[in-house]
């Protein structure tokens, strides 16, 4: 079975991974010059980790995380730090923090030599499973000469937010939909002791979220309202003097970060659900398909939902090095019906945690706080259920 993957993100190579070791031929075209994380830190929780776990990719994820945050007192706290509410540890179950780079190192090096080709774009996907890859930069002069078109049996479209070929299985243009936040992310390049708490702050239209990786380094996070196209000539210190005034040790964990660390990015979800994820021979994965805002942490544990997801289901047809195109449809109409609803349930719920925690009205605000400094733990430990409990189907007979 001769698979073309297009995005080297945490979707398109978690998705090769599997299904390069059920057997299919895989290439994955990186439109960049080389595969590399974006952003930071990265919280994983039991569904992603299930989820590795599915594709074989526990035991390297283990040795780059550890579990220590679990035992951190955790939820919402004021911008002067006194609680809001405390999430009851036994509510969230696994919980682990990893460095973008290594989650991306880990996903590379399960791959067989030469799977991905970097410095390859995608510019059009057609649902026969013909692909037409760009050599070199897109948008130069020499892009059309370079252009190639190869066949394959299945194009799993992994190219994110802003995906090329999200239209052709829509049938339109879905856009990608700005929240109204944005956020700066960072990593300290040194251990800081946070008194073993960790969770978001949130004030009036900010927040700032604290999240400590196995080695003692913190990811952190700072998230405010502007307009997306707001321009800061200094981002750390913007940041900085955001935050200035907010509880220990936040002012630190900006300090501690190097200002070339401090990276800024839009907020966005996609404008519209899809009504569907797959098309002919063209199926998409992670935020090219479900784009959500991350305030529920699910973006990257979604996409490898996808991944092991799709590997279960095409692995039968993988092993047998030939599918036929009614089997093949089968399984992709399968992987439609149990991931569509669950991701953007999912995405639905996120957005909505973002609204309601960068409410710019100080009196929404404290009615929000007192809202949820009465909810009950068991209401917490339910709603963290349904998104974090997941396992990936069992193969078709
Ligand atoms: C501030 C922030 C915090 C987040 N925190 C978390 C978190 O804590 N936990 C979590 O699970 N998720 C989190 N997420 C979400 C998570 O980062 C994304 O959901 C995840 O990275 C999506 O992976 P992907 O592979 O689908 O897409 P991407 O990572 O966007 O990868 C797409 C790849 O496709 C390539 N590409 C694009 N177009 C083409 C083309 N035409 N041809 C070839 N290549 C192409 C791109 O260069 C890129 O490498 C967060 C997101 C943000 C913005």
């Amino acid at each position: 079975m001769k698979i073309a993957i297009v995005g080297a993100g945490i979707g398109g190579l978690s998705a090769a991974v599997g299904l390069q070791r059920a057997g299919a031929e895989v290439t994955v075209f990186e439109r960049a010059p080389e595969v590399r994380a974006g952003g930071s830190g990265l919280s994983i929780f039991a569904n992603g980790l299930a989820a590795l776990d599915a594709l074989g990719l526990s035991e390297d994820f283990d040795a780059v995380t550890d579990r220590s945050v679990e035992g951190f007192a955790a939820g919402q706290r004021r911008a002067d730090g006194r609680w809001i509410a405390q999430v009851p540890n036994d509510s969230v179950g696994a919980l682990r923090i990893v460095d973008r780079a290594d989650l991306h190192r880990i996903l590379f090096g399960a791959l067989a030599p030469g799977t991905v080709r970097t410095d390859a774009a995608a510019v059009a996907a057609a649902t026969d499973g013909t692909l037409t890859i760009t050599a070199g930069a897109v948008g130069t002069d020499s892009e059309a000469q370079l252009a190639a078109e190869q066949r394959f049996d299945l194009i799993i479209a992994a190219d994110g937010l802003h995906s090329r070929i999200r239209s052709v299985v829509a049938g339109r243009t879905v856009a990608p939909r700005y929240s109204g936040h944005s956020a700066w992310r960072g990593i300290t390049s040194v251990p800081v002791d946070l008194g073993r708490a960790a969770g978001e702050s949130v004030g009036c239209g900010r927040r700032f979220g604290i999240a400590p990786l196995a080695d003692g380094r913190v990811y952190w996070f700072a998230v405010a309202n502007m307009p997306q196209d707001a321009v800061f000539a200094d981002e750390k210190a913007t940041v900085e003097s955001m935050f200035a005034a907010w509880h220990r040790p936040i002012a630190e964990l900006i300090e501690a970060t190097p200002a070339e660390a401090v990276r800024r990015t839009p907020i966005s979800d996609l404008s519209h659900r899809l009504a569907r994820f797959h098309r002919g021979s063209v199926v998409l994965l992670g935020d090219a398909a479900h784009a959500m805002t991350p305030d529920l942490g699910q973006g990257g544990g979604q996409a490898l939902e996808d991944a092991a997801t799709l590997t279960a289901l095409l692995a039968p047809l993988a092993e047998r090095g030939a599918a036929l195109r009614a089997e093949l449809g089968e399984a992709l109409h399968r992987y439609d019906a149990l991931r569509r609803p669950r991701s953007q349930s999912i995405a639905r719920k996120s957005r909505l945690m973002g609204q309601m925690f960068q409410l710019d009205s100080p009196l929404l605000a404290r009615i929000r706080n007192a809202v949820f400094s009465v909810v009950p733990s068991r209401l917490i430990a339910a709603q963290a259920a349904s998104v974090q409990r997941w396992s990936p189907p069992a193969p078709p007979r």
